[in-house]
Protein backbone atom coordinates (compact mmCIF):
# COMPACT_ATOMS: atom_id res chain seq x y z
CA UNK A 1 0.00 0.00 0.00
CA UNK A 2 1.29 3.57 -0.75
CA UNK A 3 1.81 6.08 2.07
CA UNK A 4 -1.03 7.96 2.51
CA UNK A 5 -0.41 12.22 3.71
CA UNK A 6 -2.58 14.76 4.66
CA UNK A 7 -4.35 16.92 1.78
CA UNK A 8 -4.17 20.01 4.48
CA UNK A 9 -0.62 19.78 6.40
CA UNK A 10 1.30 17.03 4.66
CA UNK A 11 1.39 14.75 7.25
CA UNK A 12 1.64 11.42 7.17
CA UNK A 13 -1.41 9.48 8.44
CA UNK A 14 -2.74 5.68 7.93
CA UNK A 15 -5.06 4.32 5.21
CA UNK A 16 -7.80 4.66 7.58
CA UNK A 17 -7.25 7.87 9.19
CA UNK A 18 -10.72 10.51 9.69
CA UNK A 19 -9.00 13.02 11.33
CA UNK A 20 -5.26 14.10 10.97
CA UNK A 21 -3.45 14.35 14.53
CA UNK A 22 -1.37 16.76 13.20
CA UNK A 23 -3.72 19.60 11.77
CA UNK A 24 -6.96 18.19 12.85
CA UNK A 25 -7.92 18.01 9.42
CA UNK A 26 -11.17 15.98 8.70
CA UNK A 27 -10.27 13.34 6.66
CA UNK A 28 -11.97 10.80 4.12
CA UNK A 29 -10.97 7.64 1.66
CA UNK A 30 -12.02 8.66 -2.13
CA UNK A 31 -12.78 5.42 -3.68
CA UNK A 32 -12.77 6.95 -7.13
CA UNK A 33 -8.96 8.21 -6.60
CA UNK A 34 -7.99 5.96 -3.91
CA UNK A 35 -6.83 8.47 -1.64
CA UNK A 36 -7.49 10.68 1.67
CA UNK A 37 -9.00 13.79 1.09
CA UNK A 38 -9.50 16.39 2.95
CA UNK A 39 -13.16 17.18 3.97
CA UNK A 40 -14.24 20.68 3.86
CA UNK A 41 -17.48 21.35 6.26
CA UNK A 42 -20.80 23.44 4.59
CA UNK A 43 -23.47 25.15 6.13
CA UNK A 44 -25.41 21.94 5.58
CA UNK A 45 -24.65 19.67 8.91
CA UNK A 46 -22.79 16.67 8.09
CA UNK A 47 -22.36 17.49 4.42
CA UNK A 48 -18.62 17.74 2.77
CA UNK A 49 -16.78 19.59 0.03
CA UNK A 50 -13.82 18.51 -1.53
CA UNK A 51 -11.01 21.19 -2.38
CA UNK A 52 -11.62 20.01 -6.30
CA UNK A 53 -15.21 19.67 -6.23
CA UNK A 54 -18.24 21.53 -5.05
CA UNK A 55 -20.20 19.08 -4.42
CA UNK A 56 -21.79 17.51 -1.48
CA UNK A 57 -20.52 14.13 0.04
CA UNK A 58 -21.20 12.10 2.78
CA UNK A 59 -19.23 9.93 5.40
CA UNK A 60 -20.20 6.27 5.02
CA UNK A 61 -22.82 4.87 8.00
CA UNK A 62 -20.18 2.83 9.09
CA UNK A 63 -18.37 5.74 10.35
CA UNK A 64 -18.85 5.15 13.49
CA UNK A 65 -17.09 1.73 13.46
CA UNK A 66 -14.16 3.00 12.04
CA UNK A 67 -14.69 3.40 8.32
CA UNK A 68 -13.55 6.29 6.45
CA UNK A 69 -15.01 6.31 3.07
CA UNK A 70 -17.04 8.99 2.00
CA UNK A 71 -20.05 9.12 -0.97
CA UNK A 72 -21.79 11.61 -3.02
CA UNK A 73 -24.74 12.76 -0.92
CA UNK A 74 -26.69 13.33 -4.13
CA UNK A 75 -27.43 9.41 -4.49
CA UNK A 76 -29.45 7.23 -2.15
CA UNK A 77 -26.22 5.33 -1.23
CA UNK A 78 -25.50 5.09 2.67
CA UNK A 79 -22.54 3.37 2.34
CA UNK A 80 -19.15 3.31 1.07
CA UNK A 81 -17.95 1.32 -2.09
CA UNK A 82 -16.28 -1.08 0.48
CA UNK A 83 -18.90 -1.46 2.96
CA UNK A 84 -21.97 -1.37 0.23
CA UNK A 85 -20.25 -5.06 -0.56
CA UNK A 86 -21.30 -6.86 3.09
CA UNK A 87 -24.60 -8.28 3.14
CA UNK A 88 -24.29 -9.75 6.51
CA UNK A 89 -23.12 -8.78 9.82
CA UNK A 90 -23.76 -8.91 13.37
CA UNK A 91 -26.99 -6.82 15.23
CA UNK A 92 -25.81 -4.09 16.78
CA UNK A 93 -26.74 -5.28 20.37
CA UNK A 94 -24.31 -7.89 20.09
CA UNK A 95 -21.37 -5.53 21.39
CA UNK A 96 -18.39 -8.15 20.70
CA UNK A 97 -19.56 -9.45 17.19
CA UNK A 98 -20.02 -5.86 16.61
CA UNK A 99 -16.51 -5.12 17.51
CA UNK A 100 -14.82 -8.03 15.69
CA UNK A 101 -17.14 -7.28 12.50
CA UNK A 102 -15.58 -3.80 12.44
CA UNK A 103 -12.15 -5.02 12.65
CA UNK A 104 -12.75 -7.09 9.86
CA UNK A 105 -14.18 -4.29 7.43
CA UNK A 106 -11.09 -2.41 8.24
CA UNK A 107 -9.12 -5.59 6.89
CA UNK A 108 -11.75 -5.75 3.76
CA UNK A 109 -11.56 -2.28 3.42
CA UNK A 110 -7.81 -2.84 2.77
CA UNK A 111 -8.26 -5.44 -0.15
CA UNK A 112 -10.75 -3.71 -1.69
CA UNK A 113 -8.20 -0.90 -1.99
CA UNK A 114 -5.31 -3.33 -3.44
CA UNK A 115 -8.00 -4.89 -5.69
CA UNK A 116 -8.90 -1.13 -7.06
CA UNK A 117 -5.21 0.16 -7.11
CA UNK A 118 -4.69 -3.01 -9.04
CA UNK A 119 -7.19 -2.42 -11.81
CA UNK A 120 -9.45 -5.93 -11.15
CA UNK A 121 -13.00 -5.19 -11.50
CA UNK A 122 -15.33 -6.16 -9.24
CA UNK A 123 -18.99 -6.69 -9.35
CA UNK A 124 -21.31 -6.26 -6.52
CA UNK A 125 -24.11 -8.59 -6.24
CA UNK A 126 -27.14 -6.67 -7.24
CA UNK A 127 -30.73 -7.54 -9.18
CA UNK A 128 -28.87 -7.35 -12.41
CA UNK A 129 -25.85 -9.24 -11.01
CA UNK A 130 -27.25 -11.81 -8.92
CA UNK A 131 -23.74 -13.67 -8.73
CA UNK A 132 -21.66 -10.60 -7.92
CA UNK A 133 -19.27 -10.44 -4.81
CA UNK A 134 -21.46 -9.83 -1.88
CA UNK A 135 -19.94 -10.50 2.25
CA UNK A 136 -21.59 -11.94 5.29
CA UNK A 137 -19.65 -11.14 8.70
CA UNK A 138 -21.30 -14.23 11.16
CA UNK A 139 -20.32 -14.31 15.03
CA UNK A 140 -21.83 -18.19 15.67
CA UNK A 141 -19.64 -18.90 18.71
CA UNK A 142 -18.92 -22.22 19.12
CA UNK A 143 -19.74 -23.25 15.19
CA UNK A 144 -17.01 -23.81 12.99
CA UNK A 145 -16.38 -24.36 9.70
CA UNK A 146 -18.13 -20.75 8.26
CA UNK A 147 -15.07 -19.15 6.43
CA UNK A 148 -15.42 -20.12 2.69
CA UNK A 149 -17.55 -18.84 -0.66
CA UNK A 150 -20.12 -19.68 -2.70
CA UNK A 151 -21.34 -18.19 -5.61
CA UNK A 152 -19.76 -14.80 -5.30
CA UNK A 153 -20.40 -14.30 -1.45
CA UNK A 154 -17.65 -14.97 1.14
CA UNK A 155 -18.32 -15.64 4.47
CA UNK A 156 -16.49 -14.37 7.01
CA UNK A 157 -16.04 -15.95 10.97
CA UNK A 158 -15.56 -13.35 13.27
CA UNK A 159 -14.07 -15.98 15.41
CA UNK A 160 -11.07 -15.58 13.30
CA UNK A 161 -10.65 -11.86 14.84
CA UNK A 162 -9.96 -13.01 18.57
CA UNK A 163 -6.38 -13.55 18.38
CA UNK A 164 -6.27 -16.66 20.91
CA UNK A 165 -8.94 -18.47 19.04
CA UNK A 166 -7.22 -17.57 15.27
CA UNK A 167 -3.53 -18.41 16.50
CA UNK A 168 -5.33 -21.86 18.13
CA UNK A 169 -5.88 -22.70 14.65
CA UNK A 170 -3.32 -21.43 12.95
CA UNK A 171 -0.92 -23.91 15.19
CA UNK A 172 -3.93 -26.76 14.66
CA UNK A 173 -3.26 -26.84 10.54
CA UNK A 174 0.35 -26.39 10.56
CA UNK A 175 -0.05 -22.92 9.33
CA UNK A 176 2.85 -20.08 9.35
CA UNK A 177 0.41 -16.90 9.70
CA UNK A 178 -3.22 -16.55 9.63
CA UNK A 179 -4.92 -13.51 9.45
CA UNK A 180 -8.48 -12.07 8.54
CA UNK A 181 -6.96 -10.13 5.89
CA UNK A 182 -5.27 -13.22 4.44
CA UNK A 183 -8.76 -15.41 4.39
CA UNK A 184 -10.15 -12.45 2.56
CA UNK A 185 -7.37 -12.79 0.27
CA UNK A 186 -7.57 -16.60 -0.18
CA UNK A 187 -11.27 -16.23 -0.60
CA UNK A 188 -11.28 -13.51 -3.12
CA UNK A 189 -8.77 -16.01 -5.05
CA UNK A 190 -12.04 -18.32 -5.60
CA UNK A 191 -14.00 -15.36 -6.83
CA UNK A 192 -11.29 -13.96 -8.95
CA UNK A 193 -11.19 -17.31 -10.46
CA UNK A 194 -13.80 -17.31 -11.92
CA UNK A 195 -13.52 -13.90 -13.78
CA UNK A 196 -9.66 -14.75 -14.29
CA UNK A 197 -9.78 -18.66 -16.17
CA UNK A 198 -12.78 -17.91 -18.26
CA UNK A 199 -11.42 -19.07 -21.81
CA UNK A 200 -9.68 -22.60 -23.26
CA UNK A 201 -6.38 -20.77 -23.28
CA UNK A 202 -6.14 -19.56 -19.62
CA UNK A 203 -8.19 -23.03 -18.17
CA UNK A 204 -5.38 -25.06 -19.90
CA UNK A 205 -2.76 -22.60 -18.41
CA UNK A 206 -4.53 -23.28 -15.36
CA UNK A 207 -4.62 -26.54 -15.25
CA UNK A 208 -1.29 -27.31 -16.59
CA UNK A 209 0.34 -25.10 -13.43
CA UNK A 210 -1.99 -25.67 -10.64
CA UNK A 211 -3.97 -29.47 -11.93
CA UNK A 212 -7.76 -29.88 -12.25
CA UNK A 213 -10.03 -28.00 -10.05
CA UNK A 214 -12.59 -30.55 -11.37
CA UNK A 215 -10.89 -33.40 -9.00
CA UNK A 216 -13.21 -34.15 -6.29
CA UNK A 217 -13.53 -31.62 -3.60
CA UNK A 218 -14.99 -32.70 -0.55
CA UNK A 219 -12.48 -36.03 -0.84
CA UNK A 220 -9.65 -34.25 -1.20
CA UNK A 221 -10.09 -32.20 1.84
CA UNK A 222 -10.81 -35.08 3.46
CA UNK A 223 -7.86 -36.68 2.72
CA UNK A 224 -5.97 -33.59 3.53
CA UNK A 225 -7.30 -32.87 6.81
CA UNK A 226 -6.41 -36.78 7.76
CA UNK A 227 -2.56 -36.63 6.14
CA UNK A 228 -0.32 -35.27 9.34
CA UNK A 229 0.01 -31.69 10.03
CA UNK A 230 3.27 -30.47 8.36
CA UNK A 231 3.64 -32.86 5.58
CA UNK A 232 3.45 -30.96 2.14
CA UNK A 233 6.12 -30.21 -0.49
CA UNK A 234 7.28 -26.33 0.18
CA UNK A 235 8.70 -26.34 -3.43
CA UNK A 236 5.19 -27.00 -5.20
CA UNK A 237 2.98 -25.18 -2.93
CA UNK A 238 2.96 -21.90 -1.16
CA UNK A 239 1.07 -23.60 2.33
CA UNK A 240 0.12 -26.82 3.26
CA UNK A 241 -3.41 -26.02 2.32
CA UNK A 242 -2.56 -25.56 -1.08
CA UNK A 243 -1.53 -29.07 -1.46
CA UNK A 244 -5.37 -30.27 -0.73
CA UNK A 245 -6.77 -29.25 -4.05
CA UNK A 246 -6.23 -26.76 -7.22
CA UNK A 247 -8.95 -25.15 -6.04
CA UNK A 248 -7.21 -24.25 -3.23
CA UNK A 249 -3.66 -24.20 -4.53
CA UNK A 250 -5.22 -21.75 -6.89
CA UNK A 251 -6.46 -19.16 -3.44
CA UNK A 252 -3.40 -19.85 -1.68
CA UNK A 253 -0.95 -18.80 -4.21
CA UNK A 254 -3.41 -15.48 -5.40
CA UNK A 255 -3.51 -14.86 -1.80
CA UNK A 256 0.10 -15.15 -1.56
CA UNK A 257 0.12 -12.92 -4.89
CA UNK A 258 -1.63 -10.25 -2.90
CA UNK A 259 -0.31 -10.46 0.18
CA UNK A 260 3.63 -9.98 -1.87
CA UNK A 261 2.51 -7.02 -3.32
CA UNK A 262 0.96 -4.95 -0.88
CA UNK A 263 4.17 -5.97 1.56
CA UNK A 264 6.61 -5.04 -1.33
CA UNK A 265 4.64 -1.57 -2.01
CA UNK A 266 4.46 -0.61 1.96
CA UNK A 267 8.23 -1.08 2.16
CA UNK A 268 8.97 0.51 -0.20
CA UNK A 269 6.75 3.28 -0.22
CA UNK A 270 8.32 4.11 3.16
CA UNK A 271 11.61 4.45 1.54
CA UNK A 272 12.74 0.71 2.93
CA UNK A 273 13.26 -0.74 -0.38
CA UNK A 274 14.09 0.65 -4.18
CA UNK A 275 12.11 -0.03 -6.89
CA UNK A 276 11.17 1.63 -10.34
CA UNK A 277 7.30 0.43 -10.10
CA UNK A 278 5.71 -1.92 -7.59
CA UNK A 279 2.43 0.12 -7.00
CA UNK A 280 -0.60 0.57 -9.46
CA UNK A 281 -2.27 -1.31 -12.13
CA UNK A 282 -1.16 -4.70 -12.01
CA UNK A 283 0.06 -4.90 -15.95
CA UNK A 284 2.65 -2.29 -15.04
CA UNK A 285 4.18 -4.07 -12.35
CA UNK A 286 7.04 -5.92 -12.98
CA UNK A 287 6.79 -9.36 -10.49
CA UNK A 288 10.73 -10.37 -10.90
CA UNK A 289 11.24 -7.03 -9.37
CA UNK A 290 8.97 -7.47 -6.40
CA UNK A 291 10.54 -10.79 -5.82
CA UNK A 292 13.98 -8.69 -5.82
CA UNK A 293 12.70 -6.23 -3.50
CA UNK A 294 11.89 -8.91 -1.35
CA UNK A 295 14.76 -10.86 -0.92
CA UNK A 296 16.39 -7.76 0.01
CA UNK A 297 13.95 -6.80 2.65
CA UNK A 298 13.29 -10.19 3.88
CA UNK A 299 15.89 -10.17 6.43
CA UNK A 300 15.29 -6.75 7.69
CA UNK A 301 11.30 -7.64 7.87
CA UNK A 302 13.09 -10.59 9.96
CA UNK A 303 14.84 -8.96 12.68
CA UNK A 304 12.36 -6.04 12.81
CA UNK A 305 9.68 -8.82 13.87
CA UNK A 306 12.28 -10.34 15.94
CA UNK A 307 12.28 -6.61 18.02
CA UNK A 308 9.21 -6.68 18.27
CA UNK A 309 8.95 -10.12 20.10
CA UNK A 310 7.29 -11.52 17.44
CA UNK A 311 8.50 -13.60 13.94
CA UNK A 312 8.33 -13.13 10.68
CA UNK A 313 5.78 -16.33 9.32
CA UNK A 314 6.54 -15.14 5.61
CA UNK A 315 8.78 -17.37 3.53
CA UNK A 316 12.22 -15.29 3.02
CA UNK A 317 12.14 -16.57 -0.68
CA UNK A 318 9.82 -18.43 -2.57
CA UNK A 319 10.60 -21.26 -4.16
CA UNK A 320 10.90 -21.64 -7.89
CA UNK A 321 7.73 -23.92 -8.43
CA UNK A 322 5.80 -20.86 -6.23
CA UNK A 323 7.39 -18.39 -8.37
CA UNK A 324 6.31 -20.25 -11.47
CA UNK A 325 2.50 -19.81 -10.19
CA UNK A 326 2.65 -16.78 -9.01
CA UNK A 327 3.77 -15.56 -12.36
CA UNK A 328 0.95 -17.80 -14.59
CA UNK A 329 -1.68 -15.19 -11.28
CA UNK A 330 0.31 -12.41 -12.40
CA UNK A 331 -0.21 -12.80 -15.90
CA UNK A 332 -3.90 -13.80 -15.54
CA UNK A 333 -4.55 -10.94 -13.51
CA UNK A 334 -2.27 -8.60 -16.00
CA UNK A 335 -4.26 -9.70 -19.02
CA UNK A 336 -7.85 -8.77 -16.98
CA UNK A 337 -6.63 -5.62 -15.93
CA UNK A 338 -5.71 -4.56 -19.67
CA UNK A 339 -9.16 -6.33 -20.75
CA UNK A 340 -11.21 -3.83 -18.10
CA UNK A 341 -9.18 -0.94 -18.78
CA UNK A 342 -10.02 -1.27 -22.59
CA UNK A 343 -13.85 -2.24 -22.28
CA UNK A 344 -14.77 -0.97 -18.97
CA UNK A 345 -15.67 -3.52 -16.06
CA UNK A 346 -17.48 -6.64 -17.08
CA UNK A 347 -18.97 -8.64 -15.05
CA UNK A 348 -18.17 -12.87 -13.92
CA UNK A 349 -18.65 -15.36 -16.46
CA UNK A 350 -22.88 -16.44 -15.30
CA UNK A 351 -24.54 -19.57 -15.96
CA UNK A 352 -22.02 -21.86 -15.09
CA UNK A 353 -18.92 -21.72 -17.32
CA UNK A 354 -16.90 -22.74 -14.63
CA UNK A 355 -18.83 -25.10 -12.35
CA UNK A 356 -16.64 -24.77 -8.65
CA UNK A 357 -18.51 -21.06 -8.69
CA UNK A 358 -21.42 -22.45 -7.20
CA UNK A 359 -19.74 -24.70 -5.00
CA UNK A 360 -19.10 -24.20 -1.92
CA UNK A 361 -14.91 -23.93 -1.18
CA UNK A 362 -13.28 -22.97 2.06
ZN1 LIG B 1 -2.99 17.52 8.56
ZN1 LIG C 1 -17.63 2.48 4.60
ZN1 LIG D 1 -10.28 -21.98 -0.33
Amino acid sequence: MRVFTCERCGHTVGFDTQRCTACGAELGYEASSRNLRELLPTAVPAAFTLHDSGRMHWRCLNAAWGCNGILFAHTAAIWCRACALTRGRPDDERVDATGAWASAEAAKRRVIHQLDELGLPITPRSARSPHGLAFDFVALPGVGGITGVRDGVVTIDLAEVDDLYRDAERRRFGERFRSVLGHLRHELGHVEWGDLVRDAESMALFRSTFGDEREPYDAALERHYRAPVGDWDTERFVSAYASSHPAEDWAETFATYLQLLDLVETAVAHGLGVAARVGGRADGIDLDEVRRVWRDLSPALADLGAALGGHSGFPHDPSEGVMAKLSIVHRLVSRRVREAAADGPVGPVEGGANSSTMMVQT
